[in-house]
């Protein structure tokens, strides 16, 4: 067993704790990373298959995302638009394909209507939240118990209206049913993006993507760390406290069994709180460091063995927080055969298999690249028939949008995060019913000397790799004035 000693560790190589790492070490701090994986990157993950390079991950860049577009300027990295010349599709109830431009569906005008109205209510209770601490709006706790669709469903009796707004929030981004998360929730995902319209509008959110792939956000950082990022290597313990400085000893000494071992328990706990020191373990190598940053998925804290056991608090709360699920389907053809019918590739349909999908063409590809997304529900049951099944009615689903060429690329790929150990889901993780409200603010809060990142819990670029970015950055600030006060 290889031991380390530095100032602080960071336990995962993704934006967020590549960034944090970055800082610290300009800062004049000594830092090792431990990521679990053989690569860095997490949820930025840019492969060959088949001869095609994929983005298989996280990989648009939008004009609010300043955090993300200084990284990418400051790394030397440059950037390319989507491709959106000509119309867009919508597939209504009817399922026949419409082509329309600008931002509206072409829907019925009362259902235009319903759609503009409760988007210009949106947009003003969104102007009302701090996306990095909406459990203060006054409304909070109202906003948290009512879900995304019964809220929208109050407001019009027009299904095809609410499955369109439903869905920007929804399938688009937290990827999980509407019944599930709240209201709040859902205003949180669009104050973090600036508004309900930047988040419906594809033109903004999905803007531009990194030439070369977005993954080079995380490989180019981590060059900077050099032999201080260490691959392969799970967590498997962290020792806090006082008494990591004797992290030898067995683990679980104190069961919590008994009356008195549970108060000596949360006695131990106590005094971790307002410590510093950690040790940190791996199936190879110890650290022993001042501070730490969990800069992974919060819902994968529990594959780490904490000693002693985090506070309840922290027990509680991160039993509330859940993975969203979508498979980003990507599919290549000899040429982008949709451009030729005048069509952008942009195509969007809350009664489709494949409910977005648009051109996602690399830069300076004669290739022509589709990508679609199924999301939630949808996905577990894709998930539930055979592969060629699969395959076969997610190609039949772009067919809708872009005609029978789409049910033949030339190389077809499902992203399938949720079968990924160390992510368990896509894009990220949000709260259940009334859980924003009631452990937000605890979210980020440290715990002695383990401070947290993750994208999953940012505020502004919330669920996106700016959010990662942001998060690593306060981290570090959090660490930084610790260690110099
Ligand atoms: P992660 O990337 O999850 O990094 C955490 C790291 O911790 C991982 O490397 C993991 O292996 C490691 N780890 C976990 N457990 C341990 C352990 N016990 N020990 C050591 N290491 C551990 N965002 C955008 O901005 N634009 C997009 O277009 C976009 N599209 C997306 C599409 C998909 C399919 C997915 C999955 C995500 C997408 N996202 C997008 C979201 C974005 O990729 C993530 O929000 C962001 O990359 C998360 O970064 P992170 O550092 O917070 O977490």
């Amino acid at each position: 067993m290889d031991e380390i000693t530095r100032d602080v560790v960071v336990i995962g190589a993704g934006a967020a704790g590549l960034t944090a790492a970055n800082d610290l070490r300009k800062a004049g701090l000594s830092v090792v990373v431990l990521e679990a994986r053989d690569r860095v990157g997490g949820r930025l993950w840019t492969d060959v298959v088949e001869g095609a390079m994929l983005e298989l991950g996280g990989q648009w860049v939008s004009p609010d995302q300043q955090a993300l577009i200084d990284t990418v300027a400051d790394l030397g990295l440059s950037t390319y638009s989507r491709y959106r010349e000509g119309d867009s599709v919508y597939v209504g109830p009817d399922g026949e394909a419409k082509r329309f431009t600008g931002e509206m569906f072409p829907v019925a005008p009362e259902t235009e209507r319903a759609i503009d109205e409760i988007t210009a209510r949106l947009d003003a209770m969104v102007a009302e939240i701090d996306p990095d601490k909406p459990w203060e709006h006054p409304n909070a706790a109202e906003w948290d118990t009512i879900s995304w669709d019964a809220w929208l469903r109050a407001q019009t009796d027009d299904d095809e209206a609410v499955r369109n707004l439903a869905f920007a929030t929804g399938s688009a981004m937290l990827t999980k049913p509407t019944h599930t998360f709240s209201l709040l929730q859902s205003l949180l995902m669009a104050a973090s993006a600036g508004s309900y319209s930047h988040l419906v509008d594809a033109d903004f959110i999905l803007d531009k993507r990194v030439v070369g792939g977005l993954q080079q956000v995380p490989e180019l950082l981590a060059e900077r760390l050099g032999d201080d990022v260490l691959l392969n290597q799970p967590v498997r313990r962290i020792v806090w406290g006082p008494e990591s400085a004797a992290a030898d000893r067995p683990a679980d000494a104190v069961t919590g069994r008994r009356v008195d071992d549970l108060r000596a328990l949360t006695a131990r706990v106590e005094a971790a709180k307002s410590s510093t020191g950690v040790t940190v373990t791996t199936d190879d190598v110890t650290v022993r460091a001042r501070f730490a940053i969990l800069a992974l998925a919060p819902v994968l804290y529990p594959r780490i063995s904490f000693d002693p056991p985090l506070p309840r608090l922290q027990h509680q709360m991160h039993q509330h927080i859940s993975m969203g699920f979508v498979i980003k389907v990507h599919a290549v053809y000899d040429r982008p055969f949709w451009r030729e019918q005048g069509l952008s590739g942009t195509a969007f349909s809350p009664y489709e298999l494949s409910h977005e999908a648009y051109d996602n063409t690399n830069h300076g590809d004669e290739r022509g690249t589709l990508v679609g997304f199924v999301s939630d529900q949808n996905a577990d049951d894709l998930f539930r028939v055979s592969a060629e099944e699969r395959k076969e009615r997610i190609l039949e689903s772009l067919s809708h949008y872009y005609g029978p060429e789409a049910k033949n690329p030339v190389v077809y790929y499902e992203s399938d995060w949720g079968s990924e150990e160390w992510t368990r889901g896509a894009y990220a993780a949000s709260f259940d019913l009334g859980g924003l409200q009631r452990y937000g603010a605890d979210l980020r809060e440290p715990v002695g000397p383990l401070h947290l990142a993750c994208s999953d819990m940012a505020g502004a670029g919330y669920q996106h790799v700016d959010g990662a970015i942001r998060q690593g950055h306060r981290a570090a600030d959090e660490i930084l004035e610790r260690a110099r006060g």
